[in-house]
């Protein structure tokens, strides 16, 4: 395919797909990224030839020769993204179109082809139709869209690929929370870092996630869930945590949140967030944080709420705040006002319940 040509899905549904009565009992209580559904969208990339062979086919191995590039250079980005049942009994996925310029701009960072964004939301389309009998009727369940792409050359040269896969896979979810929305710990990593200026930071890399397990780990060790990555040069700024973004409510009512300065992900959320916001006459600003401004401001009250967006758990509150010198919440670390009442905004709008001022619902 070449300047963005319409490229059809051959269809070829699943001669096995799993039956209604075992399908029911996986979807009711998925947890995440545990169960997937029959399908997978798979299309191939090649130098000259550009994307081609598009399918919808019986979810599978891949085949993988061992000195496929992927393996050895990690060229692979990845999207994540959710697909919600509305209250008409239909499919709402919540603005695709910012995942698929995500995508292309992780692509453009890791050498990689662009996929274009009809084929993108094309590929979104075609799983969520074939495997709509996955999407739980839950409340709170969703299905789980996770875009991929990586280097399949076979070739152990260290340049950009000349062959790629492009692949969607589907997971049916629960809810994120059990138990009600609960505050989320963290630990602020002494010393590890996320991004540095002129990395990856920006794009949804698989490498960025490898390269952060030791500090999630690190978290767990000292009974936290997310990692709080300070800037890799002055080790003072906020940047983000492991997978979500963060944002600061102050005691004059206006949200503050650190830049998209190329270290941090460009989260959605965040951005939805944001918009939100400032639509309902709320001050928004993006600048720095420096941890300690989060410390002291915890202390005197200049800081009321913390919570953390990200597709996963929409919005979380963040609730203790573990570093190398102690601890300390925001005020007494459980759901703000301001937090729960962005994070109501937002879910109603992805959910089909509320209007949709911004034309995010697809
Ligand atoms: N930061 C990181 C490192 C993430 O992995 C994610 C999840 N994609 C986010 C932030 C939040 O992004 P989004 O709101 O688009 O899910």
């Amino acid at each position: 395919m070449s300047g963005g040509d319409k490229i059809d899905f051959e269809i070829r549904p699943s001669a096995a797909p799993v039956s209604a009565a075992e399908r029911a009992a996986m979807v009711a209580n998925p947890g995440f990224g545990r169960i997937f559904t029959d399908h997978m969208a798979i299309v191939r990339y090649a130098e000259g030839k550009g994307w081609y062979d598009a399918r919808v086919e019986a979810r599978a191995p891949l085949p993988m020769d061992p000195a496929s590039a992927v393996l050895h250079y990690a060229q692979e980005i990845f999207e994540g993204l959710k697909a919600y049942p509305t209250p008409d009994g239909g499919v709402a996925m919540f603005r695709p179109d910012a995942n698929a310029a995500r995508f292309a701009q992780s692509a453009a960072r890791m050498a990689m082809p662009v996929v274009p964004t009809e084929l993108f939301l094309a590929s979104l389309r075609e799983i969520i139709t074939i495997d709509r009998e996955w999407m739980p009727d839950s409340e709170d369940g969703s299905l789980y869209l996770r875009p991929f792409a990586f280097a399949s050359e076979v070739f152990l040269g260290v340049r950009p690929a000349m062959e790629y896969l492009y692949l969607v896979i589907a997971s049916p979810v629960g809810p994120y929370f059990a138990g009600g929305v609960q505050p989320v710990s963290v630990w602020v990593s002494p010393d590890f870092t996320r991004a540095a200026p002129g990395g990856t930071g920006a794009a949804k890399c698989g490498g960025n996630y490898a390269a952060g397990l030791s500090a999630q780990a690190e978290a767990i060790a000292h009974d936290c869930e997310q990692v709080v990555y300070l800037d890799a040069v002055q080790r003072t700024y906020v940047d983000e945590l492991g997978g979500m973004n963060v944002m600061f409510v102050m005691d004059d009512g206006s949200l503050v949140t650190p830049p998209l300065s190329g270290t941090i992900l460009p989260g959605i959320t965040r951005d939805s967030v944001l918009r939100l916001a400032e639509r309902s006459g709320r001050a928004v600003q993006e600048r720095p944080v420096g941890f300690d401004e989060w410390r002291t401001g915890a202390a005197s009250g200049r800081i009321r709420e913390v919570f953390a967006c990200g597709t996963a758990a929409v919005i979380t509150p963040i609730g203790t705040v573990r570093h190398p010198g102690g601890e300390f919440t925001v005020a007494d670390g459980g759901p703000g006002e301001v937090t729960m009442g962005l994070r109501q905004e937002l879910v109603d709008i992805q959910r089909g319940r509320a209007d949709d001022p911004f034309g995010w619902v697809h």
